[in-house]
Parts: structure tokens; sequence; C-alpha cells
């Protein structure tokens, strides 16, 4: 998105929000120098041009200009605020309270999870104090430039900034969807965190790198032609290089052995719609053989921070191993830009079937809950103002965060009560709770907790679910413990035998668009395409292809094996439950 820069912005429009912003913050930090000995002013000026490149709105980036206006300069936030208005004096104000949290990760005595249940306290905590993801994506573009520059800092201050951003900064913007900068700050903290190991994969890996680039580069126009043969125009094949970071994690998963590292470089190939996807897959499975257990649909079941695609591993020409990844252009943008897409893409959606989310029965933790908003306010606007609303009304107000008396942070929907808290520690606590103490007070369990409350669970063994908690319980985690205590046996276990997926089988004669308009037909009557396998029927030209979906529902199934047969080179069709 080619755009004018801040710093043009500004001067060419000297008396607009971010033209006011350049010219006060340049005037507040004038002498100041940066530890690189550059002007300090580059700084904000720097994380502005960030964040404006990832289309936030004119206040953020006001708010980016300013950021260190407060902390450094001795600006009151007051001043601010008569002079910027009070959105812009929030999220300065947000942004200077968050710099006074750091993180030192644990001693070395501490046990892993004690390490990781304090930085997972901090991510949440850092998320609640902004009250606004724009002071969490100002956070973010403020530590980028930080890492960029980190060189001119001393060694000790270096490795806890690199900690901090690794563990802490990195893993927001990871769970807030931003792959891109979550890889991009993963990756400049790397060399101060492993700078052996940095300088040896350096070496190490050049060649390989080299050698898959080249070897990508010579099948992607195999690949364009394979999946034009079957009427799919791809709108993009992409060759991504795996980062370094990334990479060393996976390589000691692996014996440090490069030669079994598959995805070192990966081909994406971005298509129009969600059918075309799987019809893609299929059309690649008929022309190399995938390894089995290696195909991934991040689709029908999407990454916990949402990110979507279908992998597979395939083995290409010359029988070497080729990852390929296929999204939708909305999906690829999203798995890219996370949350922060919404600023970027502001049309209104395609119509097809969202099939992540809504299958989720449990409770939806933080980020699923972003999600979740995501995808409702896909639905009826795509108007960031009031995007932004919605997450400070729901997210913010809508959330609680009470602590264990160890001080673990658990986060609850506002109006929980001690009987969700309990069930969100342990289903046995909640189960076995005849009472909690709230700030060391005895209450009741129908008490409704307050964000800060330190929530103590008295438990006594062999104690049962009452039903009178159905009354008050809040979350769904711990309706449905209330609710299993209660129900027969018998009934649950005729539950369990319940089919939960059927299988479509479809034999047909080859052609071109044959896979698509298989697809096609069954995306159309949204059962939720769970995977798409195709084959070749031995010693004929007739080709299988076995599509497993979500759906159960007998009479909508037959319509579609109808349908399908009514498909041109369609010989049979039909389906079992699974
Ligand atoms: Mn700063």
């Amino acid at each position: 998105m080619p755009s004018p820069s801040v710093k043009t912005i500004a001067h060419s429009d000297s008396q607009g929000l971010i033209g006011r912003a350049y010219s006060f913050a340049e005037r507040a930090h004038a002498g100041q120098k940066r530890k690189t000995g550059e002007p300090y002013f580059n700084h904000p000026l720097a994380a502005a041009e960030i964040l404006h490149s990832w289309q936030m709105d004119d206040a953020t980036i006001a708010a980016a200009l300013l950021h260190d206006t407060v902390e450094d300069t001795g600006v009151p936030l007051e001043t601010i605020k008569k002079e910027f208005g009070a959105d812009v004096a929030f999220l300065v104000d947000g942004v200077t309270k968050l710099g006074h949290i750091k993180y030192r990760g644990g001693s070395e005595r501490d046990e892993e999870t004690a390490v990781e249940n304090k930085a997972e306290n901090l991510r949440k905590m850092i998320i609640a104090l902004s009250q606004d993801l724009r002071v969490v994506f100002i956070k973010l573009a403020d530590r980028m430039h930080n890492m960029r520059t980190l060189a001119a800092l001393p060694p000790a201050k270096q490795r806890r900034i690199a900690l901090e951003t690794d563990e802490i900064y990195a893993s927001i913007a990871y769970r807030l969807g931003m792959h891109n900068v979550s890889g991009e700050l993963q990756d400049l903290a790397f060399p101060y965190l492993h700078p052996r190991e940095y300088e040896w994969l350096l070496n190490a890996a050049k060649e390989h790198y080299a050698a898959r680039l080249r070897y990508l580069e010579k099948i992607k126009p195999q690949v364009r032609k394979l999946l034009e043969s079957h009427a799919i125009i791809p709108i993009d094949i992409e060759i991504r290089a795996k980062r370094y970071s990334s990479l060393y994690k996976k390589l000691l998963k692996r014996d440090m052995d490069l030669g079994r590292v598959h995805d070192l470089v990966a081909m994406r190939v971005i298509v129009n719609t969600l059918p075309e996807c799987y019809a893609a897959l299929g059309v690649i499975h008929e022309a190399w053989p995938p390894l089995p257990r290696r195909i991934k649909d991040y689709i029908a079941m999407p990454k916990p921070n949402s990110y979507r695609s279908l992998h597979t591993t395939v083995i290409g020409p010359d029988a070497k191993q080729v990852e390929i990844q296929i999204r939708t252009k909305e999906m690829h943008d999203e798995n890219e830009h996370g949350v922060a897409a919404h600023w970027l893409y502001k049309q209104k959606r395609s119509d097809e079937p969202t099939m992540s989310g809504k299958q989720l029965a449990r409770d939806i933790s933080w980020v699923q809950q972003l999600r979740h908003w995501q995808d409702r306010l896909a639905e009826s606007t795509q108007n960031p103002e009031e995007f932004l609303q919605a997450m400070k009304v729901e997210f913010f107000t809508d959330r609680i965060f009470a602590v264990t008396p160890r001080g673990d942070v658990i986060d609850l929907p506002a109006g929980s009560t001690p009987i969700d808290f309990a069930y969100r520690v342990h289903s046995e606590i909640g189960n076995a709770a005849t009472g909690a103490k709230v700030n060391g007070i005895l209450m009741p369990l129908d008490t409704v907790l307050k964000s800060g409350d330190v929530v103590e669970i008295v438990t006594q063994k062999g104690k049962k679910p009452s039903e009178d908690w159905l009354r008050f319980a809040k979350t769904t985690i711990a309706r449905d413990h209330i609710r299993l205590a209660f129900r027969k046996k018998n009934a649950r276990s005729s539950l369990l035998a319940q089919p939960t997926r059927a299988e479509i089988r479809v034999t047909a004669e080859d052609r071109v668009g044959l896979i698509k308009d298989v697809s096609g037909t069954i995306a159309q009557s949204r059962v939720g395409i769970l995977s798409f396998h195709g084959e070749r029927a031995k010693g004929g030209t007739l080709h299988v292809n076995k599509i497993e979906v979500r759906s159960t529902d007998k009479k909508k199934i037959e319509r579609i094996v109808e349908k399908l047969r009514a498909i041109a080179g369609v010989k049979e069709a039909g389906y079992r439950l699974l």
C-alpha cells in the first residue's frame, strides 16, 4: 500500500492532528540524543511510521509521535489532553504506564512452569492495563524500533530487553494473530539471546536456504499450471523463507539437523475462495503424493490464535519434499496482520462460511474472545471506530481479572462468581467447593467478583456440586461441569456413541474443473468441509474423492449426494457417518 510517510503528511498538513503532534514532539525532544547518537525524535517518528504502515488511525499515529514526551521530557499529560484531545492523551498515558512494567524472566532455580506463569500473567496484565488495543499496537511499534537499534545499548540491557521482547511482546503479537510483527520481534531478539547459535545458523543455513529457494522457484510455474488446468486461478504463489528464530526452535527438536527441516522455504498458494482451498489441495495431492500425517487443516480447526490455512507436505519433482500452504487472500491477510487486519481491510467479507470459533463449546479464552468479535463485527460492520468501541466495551469492561492466593491471574467474564473462578482453576476444585474467601473474607458463592479480587476457594473432600449453582454460574465451563454432575449415566454414554462427522465419496471420470465442482457443491451447503482427499482408482481412469464433513444431518447430506450425482463425469456418489 504505497502512501505518503508520516513525515510527509505532517509537513503537508501542519495544522492537522498528525502535523501538530509532529512539531510538538520534535520541539519537546529538541536537544535530546539517543544512545545511537542520532536525535531522539527519530525514535517516536520511526514508531509512528511503523503504525502508519499498519494503517492505524490518526489518533494512534499522533499518540506514537508523542509517546515519550510525558515520561522523558516532563510535558504534563494535561497539556497533551488540551492540545490533542482526550483520545490521544488516553493513548499516551497508556503507553507511559506500560513503560513501567519490567520483565526479567525467572531465576534459574525457578521451575519452567513458574516462569511461564509469570510471563503469562504479565501478558494479561499488559492487555488489561492497556484498556484499548491501540495502546498495545503503539507499544509493539515502540518496541520494534528499540529492537532495531538495540546494538547501541550496553550488553546487560540488551539481554533484558531482548528477553522481554521475545517472551512478552512477541508473544502478545502472536496471540493477537500479528504473525509478521511477532516473527520480526523474535528475529530481532534472537542474536542477543543466542549469539553463538545465531552465528552458526547464519553460516550453516545459507547454502540450504539458497538451494531450497532455487528448487521452489523452479516448481512454482508447475504448480500454477497444474492448478490452472483444473480451473483454479491462484491470486498469488509466494515463496517464503522461514525466519531464523523459528528455524532455530525447530532445529532444537530435530537434533540440529538442517536436512530434517522441510519447510525451510515454504510455498504459499493464495486462491480466491474457501472451496478452492480444498480443491487446490486435492489437485496437488493427485499430482504429488502427500506425506501421511502432514496434512493440517487449520481452516476447519484454526489455531488458538485464529491462524487459518491448509498445510501439506508432498513429494515433489526430483523426489524432494515441499511444504505447501493454501489459503484465501482474506485468510492470508488475517494470518499476517491479525487483529490489525481490521484497519487494513475494510471491505465487506465474502460469504464463505466461517467454520472457526463456532465449534468451540468450551468457554473462550481471551484471544479466542478477540477472534469471536472479529467474526461478529465482520458480519455487521467493518467500521474501525465501532470495532474499537466494541473492543473497549466487550473485552476490557466485560472481562475481569481475579487473582489466586499464589498470584496467578484468572480472566473471567464480568458477573462471574467464585464458582466460575473455581471451575476455571480446576474442575475438581469447582466440584468440591463449599465456600470462598474474597480478599480474605468468607463470602457466599454467588458473590460477583471484581478485577483484582484475591479469591481462595474453600473445598471439602467428597462434596458434590449443587444444582442451585446454575442460578449464578456465568461461564460455560462451570455450567457444563455442574450439569454433567447431574446427567444420567446412560444419557451420557449414548451421547458419546453418536457420529460426529460424515464421509462423502465421489467417483468420477477426471476432467478439468471436476474437483472444483465437487468441492464447490459441498461447500455451498455449509456442512463444514474437514478434509478433502482425492486419488486415482486402481488400474483405471476414474478418480475417487473422499470428503470429510462436520455435519451428520442425513437429509442434508443426501441432498448433497444427489447434487453431486448430477455433476458431469460423476459415476457414483455416496456417504457414511463416522
Ligand atoms: Mn519509546
